[in-house]
């Protein structure tokens, strides 16, 4: 087959989400309690999220309908095309066949709103009134404002700091949505006043920002929390992508043999690849899972598989994950969404027991592969999905030296015109490569083996 896109129809979209935890090699580790270090039960989560939400985190069904009332919003943009990228297989020179799920076809520009819509119909479902979060470069506050908005709730969001500074669209866009934006840390939580009382000129991070919203969704009635990746319920609503993508390699009459995603916390990695993963388990097809990272934040690659919190204030329950220690605070690297100190634990566990393999890339050679796709794809593709994008380019290259005619499929989790300041300063030579000092994780190494 030819075509430059693969579409489906809005009646062939999947009807169901994919719960992995039923198929995962391993039984997941409990969250534990915070203080008492106690596996947690839903009663612990309650007060910070839908009862639907928890019962979905905690789910052993493979299968999770998808209501009709988010359906109906997800048709606003789904299903999102699968694109073939002749252009730039043609200038590599490769007999690879490179296809990207292109995800930024959606209002905010990105995956993020395949689990925006699902949390804000539950909490509507509920009767909640108010929601707050934490953005790191402003996609997730940005895809939630969009959600809230439809479903007619208050969607307060912390950003933090340096993003706030930087990014003035993506606050923009959130005012637009009808969202509230706050630069993070702020004087209106205990944990915000903390860091700041200890250093006025944080850039802030995202454990920062997590800290305030859990604080201010707990303190605040009719009020709860939400969280645009790492968990289990947000995984398995952007299976989505995954399960269309299946579709349209039918349609198509191709198989991928090497899927590569971006990792921040794991969601759009988790969604595009998570409904492959059982056949790949089980023997029933070779496929190769690569999650890539930034070397300025190597959660995989080089972090600790142990029971960390996930946020700086040690607010949130204790989950068993590869992280870096959630004091962590990265360094002003473009990739905003690459930059959390933990990844998902359903994601973490399939990384320990070898069945993902993770690499972690510089941020040159990321925006070298940008620039490439921009130039022969004409799409601009975010920052984040340029580390997928940088791997897929260097396996093409590969397949140039070695004949193979491999299909490799790129999850395309978002555009990157919001960005544009990452790539002035790549264009003008100011980008530096960076690689987190070995000292900060030996450190992380020591704080965290209480919770070992
Ligand atoms: C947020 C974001 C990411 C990283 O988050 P995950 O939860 O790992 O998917 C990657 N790409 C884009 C475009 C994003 O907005």
């Amino acid at each position: 087959m030819d075509d430059n896109k693969i579409f489906l129809s809005e009646s062939e979209m999947p009807q169901a989400w994919y719960n992995i935890n039923p198929d995962l090699p391993a039984p997941l580790k409990p969250p534990l309690h915070p203080a008492t270090g106690e596996p947690i039960g839903p009663e612990m989560l309650a007060p910070i999220f839908p009862m639907a939400l928890i019962e979905q985190e905690m789910s052993m069904e493979r299968w999770i309908d998808i209501p009709d009332d988010v359906m109906d919003v997800l048709k606003i943009w789904r299903p999102s095309p699968l694109q073939r990228a002749f252009r730039l297989e043609k200038e590599l020179g490769t007999p690879a066949r490179i296809y990207y799920k292109n995800e930024s076809v959606s209002p905010a520009g990105s995956h993020k709103p395949n689990t925006a819509v699902a949390q804000a119909y539950y909490n509507k479902m509920e009767g909640v009134e108010r929601i707050t979060t934490e953005t790191g470069a402003g996609q997730w506050g940005s895809a939630l404002s969009f959600a809230c908005q439809i479903f007619d709730i208050a969607c307060e969001v912390y950003m933090v700091r340096v993003s706030f500074e930087q990014k003035p669209y993506r606050r923009l866009l959130m005012e637009t949505w009808g969202g509230t934006c706050y630069s993070s840390p702020t004087d209106r939580t205990e944990a915000g006043r903390a860091i700041l009382a200890e250093n006025p000129d944080t850039p802030g991070s995202l454990g920062i920002a997590i800290s305030e919203a859990v604080e201010d969704a707990v303190k605040h009635e009719n009020t709860k929390y939400s969280l645009g990746s790492v968990l289990n319920h947000v995984l398995m609503h952007q299976t989505i992508t995954g399960l269309e993508m299946k579709k349209q390699f039918a349609i198509a009459d191709d198989y991928p043999d090497m899927i590569v995603g971006c990792v921040g916390g794991g969601s759009n990695f988790a969604g595009f690849t998570f409904p492959y993963m059982k056949e790949k388990m089980d023997g029933e097809r070779e496929i190769e899972i690569i999650a890539v990272e930034p070397t300025a934040c190597p959660t995989l690659t080089r972090g600790l598989y142990n029971y960390d919190f996930g946020d700086n204030a040690q607010m949130t329950p204790l989950l068993k994950m590869f992280t870096l220690g959630h004091k962590f605070v990265p360094a002003p690297i473009h990739a905003g969404g690459l930059r959390y100190h933990g990844a998902a634990p359903q994601l973490s566990l399939l990384v320990n027991q070898g069945v993902i393999e993770a690499r972690a890339v510089q941020q040159q050679g990321v925006f070298e592969a940008a620039l490439m796709f921009a130039r022969t794809e004409g799409h601009l593709p975010a920052p984040e999905t340029s580390h997928a994008i940088r791997v897929a380019i260097d396996e093409a290259v590969k397949c140039r030296e070695t004949g193979e005619e491999k299909c490799i499929v790129i999850g395309y989790s978002g555009h990157g015109h919001f960005d544009l300041s990452a790539y002035e300063n790549f264009l003008s030579g100011k980008l530096v490569d960076y690689a987190l000092p070995q000292e900060e994780i030996d450190a992380a190494r020591d704080y965290l083996c209480q919770w070992e």
